[in-house]
């Protein structure tokens, strides 16, 4: 590929001093608006990325970016040693929003998880009476959680947690979507068992959406053996699958609610762990926190957030918009595609080798003709835009996706 020499510029600095553990696309962005991203020499994208989810309010939101600047001319940053005027209005908000007693700030969904597992195994010691040394939390292979060592415990991704050990004890695996794998492992470790941890999509292993029921039976089976049902739906929560929470798709309410990305509006790492009294309260002053988690700054951009999220409808227009967006891939005739799967705008198409070329090659030509989207795990293509895209807009992009895997025919 030919590069501009300030494309290599940027690209050659970040290759020389930053870290190798990523391998990004070759495109150097430099403005955002909408579903749309521009390079340096001025090259209009459709994002089909969304950093991951972490923009379903659309890029540079201009009411999400007037709240963030007008709190940092006032106030950003208290830490929780003193209270503030942006904390409480941000913890009221998402009660009410999304029905849990309480909220516990974090940054990253990484930490999210991880509060929610000490959160789990403070509620298993404490209230169920389980021995801190024998207590567990079963986790679902193919999951993605984040990076943190607790976290990579979890993972069955050797890329994740080979050579970092030693890891964290305490975790069981079970297969994804297998609820008699649950019932089996619940039957055997249920007395000794806290939690049950499960994205309601798995996103990262390429948005591999569960049976209808399978969440729901999850849950009711954690009941029976009085055992907490933690969502993870830092990629699929707040509207991205077509429901607020992608659980809801199993008319499940999960005893604790991890969010992240998206509540960050695009504009700032904010996660938060849900739950109600019962489970929230075993945790008193000091024993767990963040000097930024709740940022007064952070606590401001969430409300604003969430409220964008309400009033422009977002979770009605994905649902609609992704019916629109697989009947479209779906017309396309080719040897590349074996299937396209996902529930509102959270979906993946799985491409069949062909001539040599794979997913990274139809991401490459994609991005020439002005779409980024980036492979999973080697042969699929995540598709998820901000959610302010437009039906038209939708369609064009379909129509760019084609010619791309047209042209590598
Ligand atoms: C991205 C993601 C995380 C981790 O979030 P970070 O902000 O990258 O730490 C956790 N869980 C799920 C399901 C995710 O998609």
């Amino acid at each position: 590929m030919k590069f501009t020499a300030k494309e290599k510029h940027y690209m050659d600095m970040e290759s020389k001093y930053g870290a190798k553990n990523y391998h990004p696309l070759p495109v150097v962005l430099e403005k955002g608006k909408g579903a749309f991203v521009w390079d340096v020499n001025g090259k209009k994208y459709f994002d089909f990325l969304s950093s991951y989810s972490a923009i379903n309010q659309g890029h540079c939101n201009p009411k999400i970016v007037k709240a963030l600047c007008d709190q940092a001319h006032k106030l950003c940053l208290t830490s929780r040693a003193f209270y503030n005027t942006c904390l409480c209005d941000y913890e009221k908000y998402i009660h009410d929003y999304f029905g849990y007693d309480r909220v516990l700030p974090m940054n990253s969904g990484a930490e999210g998880v991880e509060t929610a597992l000490k959160l789990a195994r403070r509620w298993g010691n404490v209230k169920k009476g389980i021995p801190n040394n024998k207590i567990k939390i079963i986790c679902c292979k193919g999951n993605f959680h984040g990076r943190t060592i607790t976290v990579i415990t979890m993972s069955d991704d050797p890329s994740s947690y080979s050579n970092y050990g030693p890891l964290t004890p305490g975790f069981i695996q079970i297969p994804y979507n297998d609820t008699k794998a649950l019932e089996k492992t619940l039957d055997k470790y249920g007395k000794e068992t806290c939690a049950f941890i499960v994205e309601p999509i798995q996103g990262e292993a390429g948005i591999m959406v569960p049976d209808d029921g399978y969440l729901k039976k999850c849950y009711d089976l954690c009941h029976k053996h009085n055992v907490l049902f933690i969502a993870d739906e830092v990629q699929t929560g707040i509207a991205r699958t077509g429901r607020m929470l992608c659980s809801q798709w199993d008319n499940v309410r999960p005893d604790m609610v991890i969010l992240g990305k998206a509540l960050g509006g695009g504009v700032l790492p904010v996660s938060a762990c849900l739950a109600d009294d019962d489970i929230m309260l075993n945790i008193a002053p000091g024993e767990h926190g963040s000097t930024f988690g709740g940022f007064t700054l952070a606590a401001r951009v969430a409300v604003e957030a969430l409220k964008f999220v309400k009033d422009e409808h977002l979770t009605e227009k994905s649902e609609k918009l992704g019916k629109v967006f697989r009947a479209e891939i779906a017309k396309i005739k080719s040897p590349y595609i074996s299937e396209i799967r996902g529930r509102g705008l959270l979906n993946a198409v799985v491409i069949k080798p062909h001539n040599g070329k794979e997913a990274w090659d139809v991401c490459l030509e994609m991005m020439k003709n002005g779409l980024l989207a980036k492979p999973t795990h080697r042969h699929i293509i995540r598709f998820a835009p901000p959610l302010v895209i437009t039906e038209a807009q939708i369609k064009q992009a379909v129509k760019i996706i084609a010619k791309s895997i047209k042209s590598l025919e």
